[in-house]
């Protein structure tokens, strides 16, 4: 079968390298992160992480919220919680986020491409614009990361 000229996220789940399977390590997927992306793009790659996030966000094959929340998990980005939600917007924290364990850097919130994956996924969802901001994260000493939703 021909492929499209785009891929999609339904064929990144076609894997048949025989040896190492379907698993990268945690730490490079942070290097990409946080040494590719935070430190090697301009302004900690902020616009961009927006970019990649939201397009990744659509491109995910979910329908509701509680479809996003389980996908995070899986995807082994963290393990979200729904801390308050009303008419505005939410509170989420992750727990067991990809950054829980590395040295804490005061004032600095790197999570924000996950951030941005919740919120292309939430547009596409709720069919409005929706903005989310990172406001706590274990890298700045905060017990646990958080996203503020905002529905607009
Ligand atoms: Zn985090």
């Amino acid at each position: 079968m021909a492929a499209s000229e785009h891929f999609s996220f339904n064929e990144m789940h076609m894997i048949k390298r025989k040896s190492l399977g379907n698993v990268v390590p945690l730490e490079l997927f942070r290097s990409i992160r946080l040494i590719g992306m935070y430190q090697g793009l301009p302004l900690n790659g902020k616009g961009t992480t927006s970019v990649i996030g939201k397009k990744i966000g659509e491109s995910l094959p979910v329908n509701t919220v509680e479809d996003v929340l389980q996908l995070f998990k899986e995807l082994k980005i963290g393990i979200p919680k729904v801390l308050h939600q009303d008419e505005r917007g939410m509170r989420i924290a992750i727990e067991d986020c990809f950054c829980e364990g590395l040295p804490v850097h005061e004032g600095k919130f790197v999570c924000d491409l996950e951030g941005s994956i919740f919120e292309g996924a939430l547009i596409k969802i709720l069919k409005r614009n929706v903005s989310v901001r990172e406001i706590k994260c274990n890298v700045n000493g905060d017990d646990h990361c958080e996203y503020d939703v905002r529905f607009m």
